[in-house]
């Protein structure tokens, strides 16, 4: 079934919490009316909104959902700014209030169901996706985490304080390793191996811009990781969504 020819619900926007430097989360429930039916959703899937950047020219993007089904109240998307139109459009217009139509959550950025370790890879908004499933994994099974979490500087990078505060309440089961660019440089491959060496062949979960997870993934092959047990999230434009 084409994007397009997909179903649309309704969501409204209950309230927005601004994470830092330009990036917003935007905290969603389902639009009121006789229709109205629960956003149920998996951690780490995505939900894409259409954006009515203008009334005869709305466009379709999709964002990660940021929040955890059994833990957090309500479903919640977080966007980066950028000189784009979409993204642009929920920065500076979207209101608490607002109901936009959306295609409902969907992707296969899941959890898989071993019990083993989960390996995270993050860099900059590419941690929507797995803070979902970080708090998931730990609400929702005994299982342990690994977060390495690259941003440019504190004041950009969402979600670092709420981090902090899960790994102290989770202590013994995650850990969090924080990255800031602009004074530890970049994170690189020889990196990736030290860190994936000391562990137990734990499935991986990366997401990032396009040359961050092409250098996680090629190390971790390189590390002896089977290609299968890495799973990946695109969190750039959709050809053919403008
Ligand atoms: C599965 C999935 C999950 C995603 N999850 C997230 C998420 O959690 N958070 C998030 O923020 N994004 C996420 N994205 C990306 C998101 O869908 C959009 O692609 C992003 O917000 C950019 O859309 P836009 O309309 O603002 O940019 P577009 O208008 O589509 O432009 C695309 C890019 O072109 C460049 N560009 C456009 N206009 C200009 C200009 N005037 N000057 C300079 N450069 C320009 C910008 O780099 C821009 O990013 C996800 C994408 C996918 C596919």
């Amino acid at each position: 079934m084409s994007r397009a020819a997909t179903p649309l619900v309704q969501v409204s926007i209950d309230h927005i919490v601004s994470e830092g430097r330009d990036v917003k989360t935007f905290v969603l429930e389902p639009a009121p009316g006789p229709e109205s039916k629960p956003l149920d959703y998996q951690a780490g899937q995505f939900l894409t909104l259409r954006i009515p950047v203008a009334a005869d020219r709305p466009v379709l993007r999709s964002y990660s959902i940021s929040t955890c089904p059994v833990s957090d109240p309500r479903l919640a998307v977080t966007v980066k700014r950028n000189p784009g139109t979409g993204s642009n459009w929920l920065y500076e217009r979207a209101e608490p209030g607002m109901t936009l139509d959306a295609i409902p959550p969907t992707g296969h950025f899941t959890l898989d169901d071993s019990d083993s370790e989960i390996l995270l890879f993050a860099a900059g908004v590419g941690i929507t996706p797995l803070y979902s499933l970080c708090k998931y994994a730990l609400a929702a099974s005994d299982r342990k985490v690994y977060l390495h979490y690259s941003g440019r500087r504190r004041d950009t990078t969402p979600f670092i304080a709420a981090l902090e505060a899960l790994e102290r309440a989770n202590r013994g089961r995650m850990r969090l390793a924080l990255r800031l660019t602009e004074t530890d440089g970049r994170l690189h491959a020889s990196a990736v191996r030290n860190i994936v060496s000391a562990m137990d062949a734990p499935t991986s979960y990366v997401c990032g811009p396009a040359d961050y997870k092409a250098m996680v993934i090629d190390a971790l092959v390189a590390a002896g990781r089977p290609p299968g047990s890495i799973r990946t999230e695109s969190t750039g434009p959709i050809p053919g969504t403008s």
